[in-house]
C-alpha cells in the first residue's frame, strides 16, 4: 500500500445526517452505526485529532494500532487502511482521505508526558488523556453496557498528525502535513463508539502551536438510497 494515498469524497456537506464543531481541547464521543460514514474535517489546518475507536457492543474489543500496521504492512493510515481491533475485526475503513497521512505511533499526550517532554512546569497544561477522560465519563452507554474507565483508554490514532519514522527507526514529530479543509472520512464496517480529543497540545508542532475546531459530519448512505 502507498504510504500517501489521496481520495475525494463524493459526499456533500448538506446530506449529512448529523454536524459537529469541536473546539480545540474538547473531547467528543458518538456511536456510528454499521455503515454510517464519518468524516473528520481538519477546518483551519496542522490539528491533530487523537482517536480511539471501540466496538459499541464490546468496548474491550478496541482499536489496536498494532494489528492494524501488520495487517497492511505499512506504518501510517491513508485511504483503503482497515482499522483492525483488538479481537481482530475490522471496525471501520478510511474510504476517503485529502490529507494522506496520519499518525497511529505518537499515542495522546498527557499531563506526565508533558512533563518528561518539555518541563515540570508543563504538568498543569490541558492534555489529551484528560478529554478522553472527560469524553469517556459523560458518555452514557447503551443499556446492558458497561461505562467506560480510564483502562479504555490505549493506542490511538492522530489524524492530520505526521510522525515520520527515519531511516534508523526513529519516529520524529514534524510539521502538520494538513491545510485548512483537509479531510479524513471513514465507513464503520460494525457498530462503534469514536472517541476523540481535539489535541490541546502547545509544546510541539504537532498542531503549528495554534490548536484549532475540527468539523466531525456522519451520513447515512443507508437512508440515501433510500431516497434515490
Ligand atoms: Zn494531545
Amino acid at each position: 500500500m502507498a504510504t500517501i494515498n489521496l481520495q475525494v469524497s463524493s459526499l456533500r456537506p448538506e446530506t449529512a445526517l448529523d454536524s459537529f464543531i469541536v473546539e480545540a481541547g474538547d473531547p467528543f464521543v458518538h456511536e456510528i452505526l454499521c455503515g454510517q460514514i464519518v468524516r473528520i474535517v481538519d477546518l483551519e489546518g496542522n490539528q491533530a485529532v487523537d482517536t480511539l475507536f471501540y466496538n459499541a457492543h464490546d468496548y474491550s474489543d478496541r482499536y489496536s494500532a498494532q494489528d492494524t500496521v501488520r495487517e497492511q504492512g505499512n506504518l501510517y493510515l491513508t485511504t483503503g487502511t482497515r482499522l483492525i481491533s483488538t479481537e481482530g475485526h475490522v471496525l471501520l475503513t478510511i474510504v476517503a482521505d485529502t490529507c494522506g497521512r496520519h499518525d497511529t505511533f505518537g499515542g495522546a499526550c498527557a499531563q506526565e508526558s508533558n512533563m518528561v517532554r518539555y518541563a515540570i512546569e508543563k504538568r498543569y497544561m490541558h492534555a489529551c488523556r484528560q478529554s478522553f477522560v472527560k469524553g469517556i465519563q459523560q458518555w452514557k452507554p447503551a443499556p446492558g453496557m458497561r461505562a467506560f474507565d480510564k483502562g479504555d483508554i490505549t493506542s490511538n490514532i492522530n489524524f492530520f498528525m505526521n510522525v515520520p519514522v527515519t531511516p534508523d527507526g526513529g519516529l520524529t514529530f514534524a510539521d502538520g502535513v494538513s491545510e485548512a479543509g483537509k479531510y479524513v472520512e471513514l465507513r464503520a464496517e460494525m457498530d462503534v463508539i469514536v472517541a476523540i480529543s481535539n489535541c490541546p497540545q502547545l509544546n510541539n508542532p504537532c498542531n503549528a502551536y495554534n490548536p484549532t475546531p475540527v468539523q466531525v459530519l456522519i451520513w447515512d448512505e443507508r437512508i440515501q438510497d433510500g431516497n434515490v
